[in-house]
């Protein structure tokens, strides 16, 4: 894993030193950044999250100090309308987004967009607002390195949970070992399983365990509805839908669940910020073609998480293409423009 960074970071510095970064400039396109957490690294938070879900502050910073040499830095929803009503678009042109609704996205990251002045979208779970920490995959990541699994693994394998567990390992559970990437595949491998029933597994072994909560921190880690609010006054940044549980909206999920996600939470956004949200991001990127009709009807635009760029002419609305950035692939300038130019 190691190698490969190094690696990918001395190619994209011999990109870099060619005229790379030219590349940028050309784009008759939106290009969409995804975020989800800002944390710096000795904060307890960034140790406990996967790396896929973090950057560090500077390295927000810096991104906003290349994307605005190189971009207008524009709000999504009002690229949106301005596409819409055949009005003139920016080119290029780069929008920003947060995913999940993060109670750092206030603390560490406003203040670097409100300095420089750059707009942004976060995409909130609505029933989750305020609250402490309730996604599945990171719970079930800080099940598998706790350090009385193995012996529950051993002697509890009744247990429906475990039981449950059991079957997600990518190894024998003599050899096993919680690496990241062993985490990662047994995340992966959960999602075939629908959210309620990973909710309730999860649920489950975490009273085995003697977790208190669904969270091992002393704060709520999402968003309040009061910070929102602030963050929302002068327009700055502006809140889209991510639906109300963060259920995945694939084949799995009951039509009525899916129709209350999509619609119950743009209802929630209203009544608590007093704007409706033009703007929907799928779960984990999963949509049926039902999910687009739904959120069609809706909203006015929605995120995917296809990589890739917007060209006028050749985009869904609906499924709006976005690059993800996290610390270990966009922590240097040339790898970050190496990334948003869909390299890495
Ligand atoms: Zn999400």
């Amino acid at each position: 894993m190691r190698l490969k960074k190094l690696l990918k970071t001395a190619i994209s510095a011999t990109l870099y030193h060619s005229g790379l970064h030219r590349a940028l400039r050309s784009r008759n396109a939106l290009t969409i950044l995804t975020y989800h957490r800002v944390l710096p690294c000795d904060d307890s938070r960034y140790l406990n999250e996967q790396p896929g879900m973090v950057v560090q502050p500077d390295t927000l910073a810096m991104h906003l100090r290349v994307v605005s040499k190189y971009y207008t830095l524009i709000h999504l929803d009002e690229w949106v309308s301005r596409y819409q009503n055949g009005a003139p678009l920016p080119s290029p042109a780069c929008a920003i987004t947060f995913d999940d609704g993060w109670a750092d996205n206030f603390e560490y990251a406003y203040p670097i967009l409100k300095a420089a002045q750059v707009p942004a979208s976060i995409f909130i779970v609505t029933d989750m607002v305020g609250k402490e920490y309730q996604f599945w995959p990171g719970r079930l990541a800080a099940i598998i390195r706790h350090h009385r699994l193995p012996q529950q693994l051993f002697e509890q394998d009744a247990h429906p949970g475990i039981h449950w567990l059991l079957q997600l390992l990518p190894a024998p559970i003599a050899q096993f070992q919680p690496s990241t990437a062993a985490i990662d595949a047994i995340i992966e491998h959960a999602k075939m399983f629908s959210d309620h029933e990973v909710t309730q597994h999860v649920s489950h072994i975490e009273t085995l365990l003697g977790f208190s909560g669904n969270s091992s921190s002393h704060t709520p880690e999402m968003l309040s509805w009061e910070q929102i609010n602030t963050m929302t006054e002068d327009g700055l940044i502006k809140i889209g839908s991510h639906t109300r549980s963060h259920a995945r909206l694939n084949q799995l999920l009951p039509e009525q669940d899916m129709r209350s996600e999509i619609e119950q939470s743009s209802i929630a956004i209203k009544h608590r910020t007093g704007i409706s949200p033009s703007l929907f991001c799928y779960p984990n990127g999963d949509h049926t073609p039902l999910a687009i009709e739904l959120v069609s009807n809706q909203y006015h635009a929605a995120c995917s998480t296809i990589p890739g760029v917007n060209a006028p002419g050749q985009l869904e609305l609906h499924l709006l293409k976005r690059f993800t950035m996290h610390e270990d692939i966009s922590d240097n300038e040339s790898l970050f423009i190496c990334r948003i130019l869909g390299l890495f």
